[in-house]
């Protein structure tokens, strides 16, 4: 299912299997006051509220008024926007697809197909494959057959990438806008040295690098992806240098945690060296130890955005990046 799909079905909706219909009295006795409103009155709940928002045990989401499977855990991700999110529905002809250009803006809603209540709306930026954001409200779905603990679950779905191009407050502030991030750690990694001061790793004697742990959900971002994303927005063909700052504490490097990751990282570099005019001299290196950098260091852009470096050599990357990978990006929307 893609975008098209879903125009399609916009202007020639799908049969469902049956159908449910209640009066509004119905509806009214049987749902709570958040509920009617959302599912019965099209309303929208704030933002961060919802039951479901952060919610990644496995399970499936039905309709809180008809009971019919709607979404399956297994398609839903990290969006950032508040709502729950979801790739794609369990089948074609759960959901009706309703052009909707109230408020001034031109979306697509959802609703359940069963018994028309309102889901919420679907965006074309949502992860590959399909493409799709269904951006659903907590209110319209009750969740069944829930398994594990939701911390649990979700960490064992989430993977790790370490990079280094350059100043780690650059990385850290540009791979932390990426839908699909959960984290983003500066810190030291390639050298020998343990547990190495910032201090010693800008001396160069160490044989680190400044890198970025980013831990991600797999569902959202590939390790392709979020590579194609590190290679775009750092310059890889200059050999121990990025921009002013020179030492191979600046060098780029991927330091990967499996032969999985490491022929990821040569195919990625592979396919992007067209677009570069000079060879891509990134190390791909197994990752030995990771050691998170001084506490101060940590979230450098987002707490002195003020500061001069921010201003003239974040700020630009920044827009670079919403500019090359708007459909990556944690986006807002209902
Ligand atoms: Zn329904």
């Amino acid at each position: 299912m893609n975008w098209n799909d879903v125009l399609d079905h916009s202007r020639n909706p799908a049969t469902p299997d049956t159908r449910v219909e209640k009066t509004d009295a119905e509806w009214k006795a049987l749902l709570t006051p958040e509920q009617y409103r959302v599912t019965r009155q099209h309303g929208t709940e704030r933002a961060f509220t919802g039951e479901y928002c952060e919610a990644h045990a496995p399970g499936i989401y039905a309709c809180v008024c008809c009971g019919t499977p709607l979404f399956d855990s297994t398609t839903k991700f990290e969006s950032g926007t508040g709502w729950p999110s979801f790739t794609e529905p369990v089948q074609d002809n759960v959901i009706r697809y309703k052009r909707d250009t109230s408020y001034g803006m031109d979306r697509v809603e959802v609703l359940c197909n069963i018994c028309d209540a309102h889901l919420g709306h679907v965006f074309p930026d949502g992860p590959r494959p399909s493409g799709l954001r269904f951006c659903i409200n907590s209110a319209s779905l009750r969740k069944t057959e829930s398994g594990d603990g939701d911390t649990e679950t979700k960490e064992k779905v989430l993977e790790t990438a370490t990079v280094g191009g350059g100043c780690f407050w650059c990385i850290e502030a540009y791979l932390e806008q990426l839908r699909g991030v959960e984290s983003v750690v500066s810190g030291y990694a390639g050298g020998s040295t343990e547990r190495p001061t910032y201090e010693q790793v800008c001396g160069g004697g160490t044989g680190h690098a400044e890198v970025v742990q980013v831990r991600f959900d797999p569902r959202a971002l590939s390790y392709a992806d979020l590579l194609k994303v590190f290679f775009i927005m750092h310059n890889p063909t200059t050999l121990n240098r990025q921009g002013a700052d020179v030492g191979t504490q600046y060098r780029s490097v991927v330091l990967t945690e499996n032969e999985e990751q490491a022929a990821t990282a040569q195919a990625v570099m592979q396919e992007l060296q067209p677009y570069f005019e000079k060879p891509i001299v990134t190390e791909v290196q197994p990752l030995q130890a990771f050691y998170p950098a001084e506490a101060h260091h940590q979230g450098y852009y987002r707490t002195n955005p003020q500061r001069a470096y921010c201003q003239s050599v974040i700020n630009p990357k920044l827009a670079k990046m919403r500019e090359y990978f708007k459909g990556h990006l944690k986006t807002q929307g209902a």
